[in-house]
């Protein structure tokens, strides 16, 4: 249970974010004043539409996309599934191929494993210690099938950007279609889909202080694309249904106002996150910094403590209320080490030690240093309790 009165630092940034009060405010407002089906042709109906109408238009802007190239979906998690199985297949005329990354997140990695039971070959290539795509091992994966290639912007546990425009413009020569998850860098990172050769991009409203449950794919216009779920005419029936017209107005607010402070809050992250592994490092000895040196999203921070237990100290952190993931929120309930981390080339032992800091507008110096005072003590506390043989990794 929470204690009210406690002081809290949150820093699950990558994992949700709370709704910025303006998405709130636009919010409410639609849900008590503008209830109208977008379906109707009456006012109320009328009104739904406009409110959609804008909503788009903010969501096509950040990407430097065209309004009716964007699908309104339930999540990130519905845009990758659309993107995917919609794709391939809408393409396939015999046995076709599919390329994705052994670090992408669940909703991209089980969608290509229900292709496979559908007959599709798919390819998971490897990354690097840092993380990043290897683009040779792309490069040479490409078949006369290919038909599409997904390729996450920047990963969700450690931040590593990936050479979106370089990847983009080598398939673009191939005739191959490009999905992008972008759900952790909308907002955070310009995005340009023509420049960057993007075919498809997925975007969730929950990690940019948008509500849950909305998120939106772009398709660029052309694509051959099948529906993965069947009913009306809604976003050119690719998502049917009645449509969310409050969270999509939320999401749309939520673009809004991320991409407005978008470049002073990516330095000011970085200039936090900084002050964070500086301090780990000066003061917690035996750790490993997991994600690239140099291309990092600036607010994703995820450091092995080895001879730890992470749960513990999670659980020792929210004693104190700071709020700290290990590896991603996905992966929380279950014990097998970080898929990323492992497919990174991390032991076991020091992936199930890593802990996810992820840092969002909330967040103040204060906040670093509270941190900063609170870990030592609980790193400490659990590598001086006396080791119970054959559990612990310590020697
Ligand atoms: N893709 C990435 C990279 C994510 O980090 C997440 C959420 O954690 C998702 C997809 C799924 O998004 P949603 O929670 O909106 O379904």
């Amino acid at each position: 249970m929470e204690n009210r009165n406690q002081r809290v630092v949150y820093l699950d940034y990558n994992a949700t974010t709370p709704m910025h009060p303006d998405v709130v405010r636009e919010m409410t407002i639609c849900l008590r004043d503008y209830f109208g089906n977008p379906s109707t042709l009456y006012a109320h109906g009328q009104t739904a539409r406009k409110i959609i109408k804008e909503a788009r238009k903010h969501v096509a802007d950040i990407i430097h996309a065209s309004e009716g190239e964007i699908v309104f979906t339930s999540g990130g998690t519905e845009a990758d599934n659309l993107a995917i199985l919609g794709v391939a297949r809408a393409n396939h005329t015999r046995r076709e191929h599919i390329i994705t990354t052994q670090i992408e997140h669940k909703a991209v990695l089980n969608s290509c494993r229900q292709l496979e039971n559908e007959g599709f070959d798919v390819t998971f290539i490897p990354v690097d210690e840092f993380g990043m795509v290897k683009i040779e091992e792309l490069k040479n994966a490409i078949r006369d099938n290919t038909i599409l290639v997904s390729v996450m912007h920047a990963n969700n546990e450690v931040g590593t950007i990936q050479p979106i425009l370089e990847i983009g413009k080598m398939l673009k020569t191939k005739n191959i279609y490009f999905h992008v998850d972008a759900v952790q860098t909308v907002g955070k990172l310009p995005i340009n889909v023509t420049e960057m050769g993007i075919d498809l991009l997925s975007m969730s409203a929950h990690k940019i202080y948008g509500p849950k449950g909305v998120g939106a794919l772009y398709v660029k216009k052309g694509t051959k694309i099948n529906p993965i779920q069947y009913g009306g005419h809604q976003e050119r029936g690719l998502k049917p249904g009645t449509e969310n017209v409050a969270g999509i107005a939320g999401f749309g607010k939520a673009v809004e106002v991320t991409r407005e402070s978008m470049e002073k809050e990516e330095r000011r992250m970085r200039t936090l996150r900084d002050r964070l592994y500086e301090g780990i490092r000066k003061s917690i000895k035996h750790i490993r910094l997991n994600g690239h040196p140099e291309s990092g999203l600036s607010n994703t921070l995820n450091v092995s403590f080895e001879f730890t237990d992470v749960e513990f100290l999670i659980m020792e952190l929210n004693k104190y209320g700071i709020y700290v993931a290990s590896g991603s929120a996905c992966t929380t309930f279950s014990l097998t080490p970080s898929h990323v981390l492992l497919a990174m080339g991390i032991p076991a032992n020091m992936a199930r030690s890593a802990i996810r800091f992820s840092l969002g507008r909330g967040n103040t110096e204060e906040d670093i240093d509270y941190v900063l005072e609170v870990l030592p003590g609980a790193v400490e506390r659990y590598r001086s309790i006396p080791k119970r043989r054959g559990k612990d990794n310590v020697a």
